[in-house]
């Protein structure tokens, strides 16, 4: 567990100084925003789908360093796929936050997901790291609206 701790400290580092797709995607086929009033974090997500496949995914907004690198590594690992794939990813995703899947066990199918199996050891920030993608699954259902995680 140790590794993956380091691992977890090195890519929010990491993705919190150097966001990975900070930008707005225009034109966009799908977006929406999303408000985590526990922290305040604030997520814009931007999607071009076409052919039922994400073309290309941006975010802006601020927040803390967790749901910002949790937004980047998003975009990073949404992108090229289709928006089933997307979906899957997302319940994979929840599963590892809290505590419902081990990272070890599914390391292949987690990839760069796996590193954020060390926010389960703070459950206030759950909802941090879950707020990108809570977000695009709204922007995905085409609910323009804001999207709270309470
Ligand atoms: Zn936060």
């Amino acid at each position: 567990m140790e590794d993956l701790r380091d691992l977890y400290q090195e890519v929010i580092l990491d993705h919190n100084k150097n966001p990975k797709n900070f930008r707005k995607v225009d034109p966009s086929s799908h977006s929406s925003e999303g408000y985590n009033p526990l922290c305040g974090d604030r997520i814009n997500v931007y999607l071009q789908v076409k052919d039922d496949k994400i073309q290309d995914v941006g975010f802006e907004g601020s927040g803390c360093a967790i749901s910002k690198a949790a937004a980047s590594v998003m975009t990073t690992v949404i992108k090229g796929k289709s928006v089933e794939e997307a979906r899957t990813l997302f319940k994979k995703f929840q599963k590892l936050i809290t505590g419902e899947m081990d990272a070890f066990e599914h390391m292949a199918e987690l990839g760069k997901l796996a590193v954020f199996a060390g926010v389960r050891e703070f459950p206030v920030r759950v909802k941090c790291a879950a707020l990108a993608w809570h977000t695009l699954i709204a922007a995905l259902e085409k609910e323009n609206e804001v999207v709270s995680t309470e």
